[in-house]
């Protein structure tokens, strides 16, 4: 297994968990800072609200009478609503010193059960009230102003939220309380979001990795399979698991690639094999003759047929070497058509004249019919294909055989036709019989000066590299028809 960085699996869930790691971590940031807020909230108005009980008490000043003050009916229901009346409460007698010293004592205690502690100092400095448990820093006078108008300020210092009244006739005020309880029930949800987090971006690392494993399967498979081919199992091919997906639709291609390489590669296996098969028997025909004319002294009868023999055996071995050297230039696209204008018919008769002594030897006779045809090709090579057809047409034809070879046009372009009355060909051989080195019956001694295995593929090659097409029906007994349509307008008699 590579690692990062050369590991795409490795660089895929770095990124993934990074990115869920920080959206996990945002989200648990804001709520823990939400709950914090809430809490301390909570704190402040439970200071706040005994505020308004107090500073009544610790007002030292006489109490001014309360007129014009809006008051709500007594009784239930809804409170006053425009253009209700109003109704001046009767002026209430100032309360006493010492009531308001004994209702402080117990609005102190009250809070003090709550764990808030309460201290206050007049406008002049002094401390007027302080509970018990009022802590150190506190118990020093901030400072603030204490007149103006009134506000209320919070501040946390030593582990206490405190929250200080200012301004008005009362001086300054201070209510506070440890927020150690609460520090603590944070910390401890902090810990719980902590596991919480962890455990989200661990589960989903995991999850990733199985994940991005899946995806990333095909590409194991393919690398596999492409390892395994480098190492010379041209058979070996890619597990397709969903074709439709984009690895599926790649790996088809690869498989459809390592096809036509191993096709390839067997052919050209095969091509090398049989090249050097065909070019041993012409050698070993020369050794042998040559050894045998070496050996002693011969008549010159001998040392003629001997060196007839290695003649043939070497003219055979041109025609095999020319043969291959032209299908060579097929396979690395140097075959080039000179292609010019001319009468087709003039050429298909040239070659007729070409075969006659050898048709003649066989008592074949070869009838025609040609339509006068111009059409662009490449005479020198045309000429080859056509040796080819009508050569193989004398040559596998039976003793006083016939051959028909006819030229029409037509609208696709023109199609050679060439007829002869030999053995036929049997169905089973006919699909390889366009393939280089592929004899009908290899056992069977060459006749003549003895064929390559390669003209028809030469033919093939050269009627295709014109845009045409070449195709073989036969019947054993009968005799077989080879048909080459070539492209291209045509002009009847002269040229276009
Ligand atoms: P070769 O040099 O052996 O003739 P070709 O490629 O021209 O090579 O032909 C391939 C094989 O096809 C021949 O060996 C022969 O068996 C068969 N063949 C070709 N033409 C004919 C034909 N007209 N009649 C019967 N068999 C033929």
């Amino acid at each position: 297994m590579k690692f990062f960085p050369q590991s795409i699996r490795w660089r895929v869930q770095l990124w993934y968990v990074l990115l869920l790691a920080v959206i996990v971590t945002s989200l648990l940031v804001a709520f823990y800072r939400n709950q914090r807020e809430i809490k301390y909230q909570v704190i402040d108005r439970e200071l706040t609200d005994p505020i308004t009980r107090i500073l009544p008490q610790v007002d030292k000043r006489p109490q001014p009478p309360q007129r014009n003050r809006r008051l709500p009916r007594p009784g239930p229901g809804p409170g006053l609503g425009p253009g209700d009346d109003f109704e001046r409460p009767p002026d209430r007698p100032q309360p006493r010193r010492e009531d308001r010293e004994l209702e402080l004592e117990k609005v102190a205690t009250e809070l003090a059960d709550r764990g808030i502690y309460v201290i206050h100092w007049t406008r002049r400095g002094e401390v007027s009230f302080a509970s018990e448990d009022v802590p150190g820093a506190s118990q020093v006078r901030p400072e603030v102003e204490s007149g103006g108008t009134e506000r209320i300020t919070k501040r946390t210092m030593d582990g206490f939220r405190e929250v200080i009244h200012t301004g008005g006739p009362g001086g300054v005020l201070i209510l506070g309380k440890s927020i150690m309880p609460l520090e603590e029930e944070l910390s401890s949800l902090a810990m719980r979001l902590v596991v919480v987090g962890v455990a989200i971006v661990g589960g989903g690392f995991l999850v990733g990795w199985f994940l991005i494993g899946r995806c990333l399967k095909p590409i194991e498979r393919i690398s596999g399979a492409a390892h395994r081919i480098a190492a010379g199992d041209l058979s070996e091919r890619i597990e397709v698991g969903n074709p439709g997906s984009e690895l599926g639709q790649l790996s088809g291609v690869l498989n459809e690639t390592f096809e036509r390489l191993e096709r390839s590669f067997e052919h050209q296996v095969r091509f090398t094999a049989d090249a050097s098969h065909e070019m041993r028997t012409p050698i070993s025909v020369i050794l042998a003759k040559s050894q045998f004319a070496l050996n002693r002294e011969r008549s010159p009868e001998k040392y003629q047929e001997c060196l007839r023999t290695c003649h043939e055996s070497a003219q055979h071995m041109r025609a095999l070497t020319d043969a291959l050297l032209e299908l060579s230039k097929v396979d690395s696209g140097e075959f080039i058509l000179r292609t010019s204008k001319g009468q087709l018919a003039d050429l298909v008769r040239e070659v007729m004249q070409m075969i006659e002594p050898l048709a003649e030897e066989k008592k074949v006779t070869i009838d025609c019919s040609l339509e006068d045809l111009t059409i662009d090709y490449d005479e020198q090579k045309i000429r080859q294909a056509l040796l080819n057809l009508l050569g193989n047409a004398v040559k596998y034809n039976r003793e006083g055989g016939t051959i028909e070879v006819s030229l029409k046009g037509d609208r696709q372009g023109v199609l050679l036709t060439v007829v002869d009355t030999g053995p036929g060909i049997a169905p089973e051989n006919l699909s390889q019989l366009f393939e280089r080195f592929y004899r009908v019956d290899r056992a069977r001694k060459r006749e003549g000066r003895g064929g390559t295995g390669l003209g028809l593929a030469i033919t093939k090659a050269i009627v295709e590299g014109h845009g045409g097409s070449v195709s073989v029906t036969s019947e054993l007994g009968t005799g077989t028809v080879f048909e080459v349509r070539l492209p291209g307008r045509h002009g009847s008699g002269q040229p276009e």
